[in-house]
């Protein structure tokens, strides 16, 4: 290649982000001389905690700080918001209600602010990961989510894909199918990617969008609750603070179980009950866990045995299976993988990494950063999609609510397919299309995108009119419907992306202005929130006036309490990790707490919770 070419190329090339925003984790990745890479943060971290905070001073604070005051500030955390996106849901955070993709949109702010600091300020595109599973709403919130952080969304792309690329990228010349297996916190996705020669094709996708480890954190909730309930007759989930303590608690024995056989669980204070403090101290045992989460692993098998199925494959066929997601360093989960498929996955890949990785693979694909790889890339719709249809049932009576797919599941994409359909009532001048995607015969039972109404068809007799109804599902995973009435061959069509896009586009700009109002507000936290702001439906007075407001209605023997727990906890933990004469320094600091905990000395507790974080910094060095 010439200079010129050189120059050319070095003109041409737009830095382009590839970002996993995951319900536990987000990673942000570019490439670099060819290979992707992670943007880390400010304090060398790779990935960041998923979770939003928005502190006494109103500031927004996103990752690892956020996560670790979940349990001391459960009304003012958010985690785990990927579960809601694509919902109108608002979650409470700080006395405001956001909606998820603005909950999103702050995590991915923070993304753009290593990736600022790295390239420069300046407009940034990003690829965003979705699981392969994710709905059309789904993809559609996170897309926003991105643009809400102030990135140009270059394209949504399914989180199985992007690891095969990831791996794709480093193993051009194999020829094999690849299972890529992904169990994170919040979602499962299981894909067949076949590999010959650099081309990498998504030939079948299945999953769930709803099941990952936090479901098994939640299982030891329970497992913890029923204990506590049986032994005090009350159900510590009722309390917001425990119920965070006890789920933080759970995660850590859960992660404790993929190294060790027994995890023990200690919380000397769980909850209050009439000033008596109620704590819980067990031990789970591996296959306790094992039998806890075994039904959620079956599904996951039943998932990758029809995703073989699906792409007409033996287990035999599959040359290389990537695990990706925490919940695959499960030992149970590989073991079933290695029974099922009669190898050994690679050992090589990165479980949090590689979906961001494959990401910015991706994002190279478009820049030009990898344009001389050879690598390309297709990918399917994971879900058949069609139109709820009127229909002769056991030939007798017709019945309205049964599915007719258009695109049917594991269609490579894009794709655009057209089907025609007929009038079912005399003088019928309208028709309504009602789009769902799903695999059952009966729309009721499958998920429902959207819906329109196509008007002006000529009155005429039942059947006489056809109507054609156009599916084209892009790139990003996203749906565009159209009908139009054949006999008139006007332009009478309508889109309905379009119907949605002229709300959405009023709710983006109410996300917006509401996001850049949360952070006027942290920034002028000290000035009182002006008349115009209050009249707005959206601008609840929480976080401005509530600095205030949180001082006067917290229930500060309740906080103290939960502080203090969390203290003993982190000073138990250390306990066996320490020299004898600090063992017996630090167990005394546990003997007094534990005390002011049972006493009714406020200020006594409020004194020894500063010593005890006094000692516990001075050891945990
Ligand atoms: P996501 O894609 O949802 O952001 P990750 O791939 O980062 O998720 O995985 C997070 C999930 O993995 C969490 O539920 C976490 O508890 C779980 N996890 C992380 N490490 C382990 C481990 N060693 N054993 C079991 N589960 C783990
Ligand atoms: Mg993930």
């Amino acid at each position: 290649m010439s200079n010129k070419q050189d120059a050319n190329r070095q003109a041409s090339f737009r830095p382009i982000v590839g970002i996993d925003l995951g319900t536990t984790n987000s990673a942000v990745a570019y490439i670099h001389k060819g290979k992707p890479e992670i943007v880390p943060n400010p304090s060398s971290k790779r990935i960041i905690p998923s979770v939003v905070l928005i502190d006494l001073q109103g500031q927004v604070i996103v990752g690892e700080d956020a996560r670790a005051a979940c349990v001391a500030m459960p009304d003012r955390t958010v985690a785990a918001v990927k579960r809601h996106i694509g919902s109108a849901e608002r979650i409470p955070i700080a006395g405001q209600a956001l909606l998820p993709q603005e909950i999103s949109a702050l995590i991915l702010k923070e993304l753009k602010s290593y990736v600022d600091a790295h390239f420069g300020p300046g407009e940034k595109e990003a690829v965003i990961t979705v699981p392969a599973y994710f709905t059309d709403e789904q993809r559609r919130a996170t897309k926003q989510a991105g643009e809400l952080a102030g990135f140009m969304v270059e394209r949504i792309i399914n989180e199985p894909t992007a690891a095969a690329l990831a791996f794709g990228l480093a193993h051009l010349e194999e020829d094999r199918h690849v299972l890529v297996y992904d169990l994170g916190g919040g979602t499962f996705d299981v894909s067949v990617v076949e590999m010959m020669s650099g081309l990498l094709e998504v030939k079948t996708s299945n999953g769930n969008s709803q099941l990952g480890g936090e479901d098994f954190d939640w299982k030891i909730v329970d497992w913890l609750a029923d204990q506590m309930i049986a032994e005090y007759d009350v159900d510590p989930r009722q309390d917001l603070r425990a119920k965070a303590l006890l789920k933080d608690a759970a995660e850590k024995a859960k992660i404790t179980l993929s190294a060790e056989e027994t995890a023990l669980i200690s919380l000397p204070l769980v909850t209050v009950q009439d000033d008596r403090p109620l704590g819980i101290e067990t031990e789970l045992t591996r296959s306790q866990f094992v039998a806890l989460i075994e039904p959620f692993l079956s599904e996951t098998m039943t998932c990758l045995r029809n995703v073989l199925q699906d792409a007409g494959l033996q287990a035999g066929d599959i040359g290389e299976i990537l695990l990706v997601g925490g919940s695959t360093r499960i030992p149970r989960v590989r073991e079933l993988i290695r029974q099922y498929l009669g190898r050994e996955p690679r050992t090589d890949i990165h479980p949090e990494e590689a979906v961001a990785l494959g990401a910015a693979v991706q994002a190279g694909l478009k820049s030009g950063a990898l344009s001389d790889s050879g690598l390309v890339a297709t990918d399917v719709a994971p879900f058949s999609m069609g139109i709820a249809v009127l229909t002769h049932w056991k030939n007798r009576s017709v019945r309205p609510g049964s599915f007719h797919i258009i695109i049917p599941r594991n269609t490579t994409i894009p794709v655009t397919r057209s089907d025609s359909f007929y009038t079912t009532a005399d003088y019928q001048t309208s028709a309504s299309i009602e789009i769902y995607q799903g695999e059952h015969e009966w729309v009721k039972h499958n998920h429902r995108l959207g819906e329109f109404l196509l008007e002006g068809i000529p009155a005429n007799e039942a059947g006489a009119e056809e109507i054609e109804v156009t599916y084209r599902y892009n790139l990003n995973g996203i749906l565009e419907v159209t009908a139009q009435c054949v006999s008139t061959g006007k332009a009478m069509t309508v889109t309905v992306q379009d119907a949605l896009n002229r709300e959405s586009q009023e709710a983006f700009a109410a996300s917006a202005s509401r996001l850049e109002a949360l952070f006027n507000q942290s920034a002028e936290n000290e000035s009182e929130p002006d008349s115009d702001d209050a009249e707005d439906e959206w601008e609840i007075d929480g976080v401005l006036a509530g600095t205030e407001e949180e001082d006067a209605e917290t229930d500060w023997p309740t906080v103290l309490h939960s502080e203090a727990a969390a203290l003993l906890t982190r000073a138990q933990n250390l306990l066996s990790d320490l020299a004898p004469n600090d063992r017996t320094l630090l167990q005394k600091t546990i003997d007094s707490l534990q005390a002011a905990i049972q006493g009714e000395d406020i200020d006594r507790l409020r004194e020894l919770i500063d010593q005890a974080t006094d000692t516990l910094i001075d050891l945990e060095v």
